[in-house]
This record gives structure tokens, sequence and C-alpha cells, in this order.
């Protein structure tokens, strides 16, 4: 347990980040505290790196929203003036941390007051010792070496209450090292791939990691760590295991179609103020932003709600079924209002209130699939005139 947030043991993978606020600023750091829990973050690390954040620590503790972790690098001391604080977990660095009875002091007062300690290995800032065994490099076997000697050694003081890292810049040196963990502990791991960058491609090379050993079972807590606000750590957190099916969907799930030859509507624009009209609106749907009626609702038949374009107005579809046309530049609102409906009363409820304009919308649907599949034929994204092109270029 890491406050009352449990970890490992088959409880639902967390979400954690970390404050970029000086921890002795309580006040902005509750504030970005605040931000990342509505954001969906389970557990948050704040630095604990001078006396001053150990009393920030203090303040902020009491009033968080969600459990707080110190995050320890180099001074043992820090690690004791957190827990005199009150926070609900340590992350220790082994790589900035190497005295043994310095570890082992801070592992009995941890265990004292029955907090947990991620022990933290970096592949940036490994310890020497296992560095320089693997020929001075940052092997997956280094890494995992350094963290079974941590816990050696809060074995000596018969403490247990450990989850592990060992994050690395390189995905497929990470995915390596946590396969190796896993395989040699049975400690909750925390997931990460450290200095992922800034987002989409941070985004992209942290996911690759973590949803690939997700996807192998292995991970009970993870973190993006990407050079952006930390909320968006926390967004990307969430999605993924809202994607993955790990946790329950809390806001809305935009799907879109790719957007073809065939599209009605500028694709791209409707979908992006779909998703700025639903915001942060805790509506935990499926809904679809189709550009054509051609193909639209029956792509989108397993969404819970859709729109799909179709001669300057909209099709709203409500499980694959249409169930009413709006003008165009109604189709956002339209959505959202549809939306909040299913939200609070159920599909069911909506077909039903769609019972007068159902078979006018079917109609409807129907005439503009036909005028479009007429005007644009089958080869709606006009391949063989791309083919055509080709050949003469190539003489
Ligand atoms: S066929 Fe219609 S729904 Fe499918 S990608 Fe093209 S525009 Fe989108």
């Amino acid at each position: 347990m890491v406050g009352d947030v449990p970890v490992g043991g088959g409880a639902p993978i967390t979400i954690q980040s970390m404050t970029i606020t000086k921890t002795a600023d309580h006040e902005a750091t509750l504030q970005q505290i605040y931000g990342l829990a509505a954001a969906g973050c389970d557990i948050v690390r704040c630095t604990c790196n001078e006396p001053e954040a150990a009393e920030g620590l203090a303040r902020i503790v009491p009033r968080s929203p969600v459990p707080i972790i110190a995050d320890i690098h180099h001074q043992y001391r820090r690690a004791l003036e957190a827990l005199e604080a009150g926070v609900h977990g340590l992350r220790l660095n082994p790589g900035n941390i190497r005295k043994p009875e310095h570890i082992k002091t801070v592992a009995r007062e941890a265990k004292d007051r029955g907090i947990p300690i991620r022990i933290g290995v970096n592949g940036g800032s490994l310890d020497p010792a296992p560095y320089d065994k693997y020929g001075g490099k940052v092997t997956p076997e280094a890494m995992v070496e350094s963290a079974l000697q941590e816990i050696a050694y809060f074995e000596e003081v018969d403490f247990d209450l450990i989850k592990i890292s060992v994050k690395a810049s390189s995905v497929p040196l990470m995915i390596e090292a946590y396969r190796q963990l896993s395989e040699a502990t049975d400690h909750p791991l925390h997931l990460g791939v450290t200095e992922a960058g800034p987002p989409p491609a941070g985004i992209l090379k942290a996911t690759a990691g973590i949803a690939t050993l997700l996807a192998e079972g292995i991970g009970d807590t993870i973190r993006y760590s990407l050079t952006a606000d930390p909320v968006e750590e926390a967004k990307a957190g969430r999605q993924l295991l809202e994607a993955m099916g790990l946790r329950e969907r809390k806001n809305i799930d935009l799907i879109a179609c790719p957007s073809c030859g065939r599209a009605e509507v500028d694709v791209y624009t409707v979908a992006q103020d779909a998703m700025t009209a639903f915001g942060e609106r805790e509506i935990p749907l499926q809904v679809a932003v189709m550009g054509c009626v051609v193909n639209g609702p029956g792509e989108a038949r397993d969404a819970d709600l859709g729109i799909a374009a179709g001669n300057k107005r909209g099709h709203l579809f409500v499980k694959g079924q249409n169930v009413m046309v709006v003008p165009e530049d109604e189709m956002v609102d339209t959505l959202v209002e549809w939306a909040e409906f299913i939200h609070e009363h159920g599909a069911d409820a909506a077909l039903e209130k769609a019972r007068a304009t159902k078979d006018a919308a079917r109609k409807a649907a129907q005439e503009d699939r036909d005028r479009n599949l007429g005007e644009r034929g089958e080869d709606a994204n006009e391949s063989e005139a791309v083919i055509a092109e080709i050949r003469r270029s190539e003489g």
C-alpha cells in the first residue's frame, strides 16, 4: 500500500507522476498535485532534495488528495526527514545512495512506520560496481544486479515493503531489464522509460516500453517521464491503461476515421472540435466521428454513439443505428448533448427517444450513401489516377 492505494498483488495498475515545482513551495506544489489527481494520477512523487523540501512535504502530505512519495538522491538524511514529514512512500536510487549502513538506517525507519520504498535503479546513474562488472556498460544484467543488491540490504533488516524500477532511456534496454527482473523477484514493479523527451515522440517511446511489458503481464504501476507539464504524463498514463483495458474508462474514448476520398467533411477539424468540446467531462463512452455515411456507421457500429458526415449534414447514430440528421455546423454540439443523455439514461433510452426520427434518419442516410457512391464511384481514393501518374513519370 502506498497510503490508501494498493500496488501489486493483482491491484489495478496505478499511474504516477512527479511534480516539477520546488517542494519547499508547498502551495505551488499542492496546486500541481491537485491538477495531477484531476487528470487521473493515483500517486504523486515530489523531490526531497533539501531540508526545506522536507518541511514542504510536512505541509503537503496532510492536504494532498493522493499519496505522496519523496524522491531521494544522494543524502539519506532527506529520506529520514521525509519519513518524519509523513510521506506515504520513498524512492531511493541505489546509484546515488551507496553506503549500506545508510540504506539500512532508512529501511529500519521505514519499517517501523510501515512505509514502502521503491528501489529506483536508473540506467543513467547506475551503481559503479555492477557497471564496472559488466564491462563499463549499462546492461539489463547490471541494472537487475544493482536492484537485487539493494533488496539484499533491505532483507538484512527484515524490510520487504519494496517495489522496484529499472528504468533506462533506451526502450529495448528497459524492456529486457524488466523482463529479467520479473524472473528474479516477485516484488511489485514500477515501469517507465526515463528521459523519454517531449511529446509526441516521448509518449511513443514510453508507450512502446510500458505497453510491451504490460501486455506480457509485467508491471504494477507506471510513470510517463515526459519533458512536458506533468499533467500530460498523467493523461498519457491513463489513456494507455484505458486503451489496454487495464483501467476503467473515465473520459470519452473518441475514435475517428482516418478520412479518405469519400470524406464529406474535414474529419481532422471535427474530431479536434469534438475533443475540445468534450474536454475533461467524465463521460466514459466511446464516441465516433466518421467522414462519410457510406462506411461510417458500419465501421463504428461498436461505438456507443457517433456521427457521420453526408452532404452538408451529420447523421447521428447510436450503437450503429441512425437516429437523427443535423446540420453540419451542429454536429459537435449534438454529439456532446447525446453523449450526456446516454451517459445518464443509457443507449436503450436514447434509441427510444429517437423513435420518432429514426425512420427519417435512416432514409436520409441511405440517400446520402447512394449519392456519395454515385458521385465518387467505388474507387473514392482515386488510386487509378495516381497509378496513371506514376506510370507517366516512369516514362
Ligand atoms: S470511407 Fe468514410 S468513414 Fe471510411 S475513412 Fe473514408 S471518409 Fe472515413
